[in-house]
């Protein structure tokens, strides 16, 4: 068992079982033992490799989104610039650079970061400080300071605690982790009330989903965007909703694994559902635009025109190496589907790329 999962074991033996959220908590942020905290998991040398480290074209476009609602937004003199969870600090980083070419773009942003791991902290401070950026942190999105807001957030909120909801013969259960004969972590019931929006007409087996961090997240971004003006790009892997299905999972070194075998050791993630961010923003007071899939979104913004514009006068091989970029992020086969983008904003408020008739023109 790895260091955390002895932890856990005692923390079991002790209170008794804990929720797949208290798992996931532990898991990514234990001080001691988290896998955010005390693992790098971005890259070849990691667990998975995102959208912003396959290539700069991946900031660069949404830094051109970015200074677009900026300017929906009428230039306002100052605004909150914020990521969550920004892992090495690579999307900021590009971000910013294609904002270079609007000056009072860069003199409005204040950067701010919503990050917990520490250790990411101080890569990602490195990464801007080489970008001349000096961002101020924060360990919660509670802590941003007032004012209009643009935000974004790549493969944040997959890392989120969920819970899961078991509709058995019997009634609903909570799925939890507690410990089998031998000792080891395994998967339990106990008996909960239906989920919020699930009744008892729900097949038996069927397992729900609830995400009450992600869902919290978004009420108090989404209530800010509606009150003081700006927008949100939430991109993730995911589904439109309804929440049903386990996606509880596990990687560790480009592998899926048993999410109990090795706490602490490989990144949980679930997918995140969609639906029921959007009904809470617009709960809240915010707009919110139709699912685009990665793939669209980076097409509308001129992915491969960005591709052919740095190619050029370099040789073959960088070439080949867009190319590559390109059908990483945006195909089906790649990133292209299965991410997902979010889009947000205040009621009154056009959205580049998302509200263009002509999306060759956005
Ligand atoms: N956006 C980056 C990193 C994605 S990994 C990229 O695309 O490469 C998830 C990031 O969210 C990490 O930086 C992790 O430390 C951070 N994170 C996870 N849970 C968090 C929480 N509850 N609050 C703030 N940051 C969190």
């Amino acid at each position: 068992m790895t260091p955390l999962g002895e932890k856990l074991a005692a923390r079991i033996r002790a209170n008794g079982p804990i929720t797949i959220a208290d798992y996931m908590a532990a898991c990514l942020g234990d001080p001691e033992h988290g896998y955010y905290l005390a693992r790098e998991p971005f890259g070849r040398g990691g667990d998975f490799v995102t959208a912003p480290e396959v290539s700069q074209m991946f900031g660069e476009l949404i830094g051109a989104w970015t200074v677009a609602v900026w300017e929906a937004m009428s230039a306002p003199a100052s605004f909150v610039l914020a990521e969550l969870g920004p892992g090495r600090g690579t999307l900021m980083s590009d971000l910013m650079r294609t904002a270079r070419l609007r000056p009072a773009f860069v003199e409005a942003a204040q950067i701010h970061l919503v990050e917990t791991s520490p250790r990411l902290r101080a890569i990602q401070a490195e990464t801007l400080a080489a970008a001349l950026i000096a961002p101020t942190w924060h360990e919660h999105i509670d802590d941003l300071p007032a004012g209009p807001l643009i935000v974004v957030a790549n493969e944040f909120f997959d890392a989120l605690p969920i819970r899961q909801f078991v509709r058995t013969a019997t009634g609903w259960a909570e799925r939890m982790i507690g410990l089998d004969d031998a000792g080891a972590l395994a998967f339990g019931l106990r008996p909960a009330p239906p989920p919020p929006g699930f009744g008892n007409d729900v097949a038996e087996g069927a397992i729900v989903e609830t995400a009450p961090a992600a869902t919290a997240v978004m009420a108090t971004l989404a209530g800010r965007i509606a009150a003081g003006g700006g927008a949100g790009l939430f991109i993730d892997y995911g589904y439109p909703g309804p929440a049903v299905g386990d996606t509880f999972q596990a990687v560790r070194r480009h592998q899926y694994d048993d999410p109990l075998a090795a706490p602490g050791e490989a990144d949980l993630t679930a997918h995140v559902d969609f639906g029921t961010l959007g009904e809470t923003a617009r709960s809240v007071g915010a707009r919110t635009r139709p699912l685009l899939s990665q793939g669209a979104f980076l097409a509308r913004l001129g992915l491969s025109e960005r591709a052919t514009s740095l190619a050029r006068g370099k040789d073959a091989t960088t070439g080949e190496a867009l190319e590559r970029a390109v059908e990483r992020l945006a195909s089906p086969t790649g990133m292209g589907e299965i991410f997902k983008v979010l889009a947000v904003s205040a009621p009154g408020l056009a959205l580049a790329v998302f509200d263009a008739d002509d999306p060759e023109k956005a």
